[in-house]
């Protein structure tokens, strides 16, 4: 797990390039974090500087002008933002809800496993029966509960900022492709467009993958208790969790209950983002809008006792009436 910061390598004694020679090209610490990824995934991952950075050079890289790429509906709402800032070259995108069949004259088909804040799982089988090419985005699955590509996946597509990475402190992205003739395009296109990534965020994921399983799995552990208990408190009207992973979105009356349970927190940190090993919630409704209910709150569970979190949690719901 060496950390190799060079932008250059010298050339061989003969003053040819060795397999390393400008970091936009390739740098050993991305690639050994790329082999550890694509190892986890049963395919060939490549890293982007975000998760958003993998997803626009996906879609850059996988459609052409006038191409509509099916999305599922309550997924990520920075995917779509991303497909809307690349409508002036043609792209276009159409919701369709993912625990059904992808609309019929779908050009890619764009998955979210499970949806985020929605909290629904992809028919994956469906979805492989289409003709177009599948995208999975399994950033809260993780390959811990989830391998898309043994699924039929053609890619996959990580926000490694949240699970992977784990503990809030590196930005990353990585796309894991089925075809290893695809991953050597995409490659050169990440080449010819500069989309690459720091040997340091690559190093930080080396970390992490060590505890992927342990915190994975001890986060849906949490979760799944933490489900539970919400369903049993009075200011809580609704409860979502597919049965996997670390995140839990959950309604109370509206946007002044939610406010309240925010600012009511103690251990829980009020704040964006998720998979971490520190607890965090925060209402959606600020980002996304109408998308969401008012007073839908995400959680995502972190390391901490869950007699810890639920004490933090009950007290502030307690405050939501
Ligand atoms: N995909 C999912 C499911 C996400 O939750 C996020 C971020 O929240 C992204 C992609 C984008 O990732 P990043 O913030 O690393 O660009």
């Amino acid at each position: 797990m060496t950390l190799d910061r060079s932008a250059v390598w010298p050339y061989d004694e003969r003053g040819e390039p060795r397999e390393f020679l400008y970091a936009r090209y390739g740098n050993p610490t991305v690639a050994d974090a790329e082999r550890a990824l694509g190892a986890l995934e049963g395919g060939t991952a490549l890293l982007f500087p975000s998760g958003t950075g993998a997803i626009t050079a996906l879609a850059l890289w996988l459609a052409k002008p006038g191409d509509t790429i099916a999305l599922a509906a309550g997924c990520y709402f920075g995917t779509s933002v991303a497909f809307q800032a690349l409508a002036k070259w043609g792209l276009r995108y159409d919701e369709f809800d993912q625990t059904g069949e992808p609309p019929a004259d779908a050009d890619i088909v764009w998955v979210e496993a499970p949806s985020n804040p929605n909290l629904t799982m992809p028919n994956l089988e469906a979805a492989a029966a289409h003709s177009a090419p599948l995208v999975v985005d399994s950033t809260v699955a993780t390959p811990v509960h989830l391998r898309p590509l043994e699924h039929g996946a053609d890619f996959v597509v990580h926000s490694a900022t949240k699970y992977l990475i784990g503990h809030h402190d590196a930005v990353l992205g990585a796309i894991v492709c089925r075809d290893e003739a695809a991953a050597r395009e995409l490659t050169t296109f990440r080449t010819h467009t500069g989309i690459v990534t720091a040997a340091d965020q690559a190093w930080l994921l080396l970390r992490s993958l060590k505890t992927l399983d342990l915190r994975v799995l001890r986060q849906t552990e949490t979760a799944a208790e933490i489900s539970s208990r919400l369903r049993t408190h009075p200011n809580v009207t609704k409860v979502r969790y597919p049965g996997v992973g670390g995140l839990v979105t959950f309604d109370v009356a509206d946007g002044d209950a939610a406010r309240r349970v925010e600012t009511s927190l103690r251990t829980i940190q009020n704040m964006t983002s998720l998979g971490g090993v520190t607890s965090s919630l925060e209402s959606r409704h600020r980002w996304e809008g109408d998308r969401v209910p008012p007073g839908l709150l995400r959680f995502s569970a972190g390391l901490e006792p869950v007699d810890t979190l639920w004490s933090d949690l009950s007290a502030a719901l307690d405050r939501a009436a």
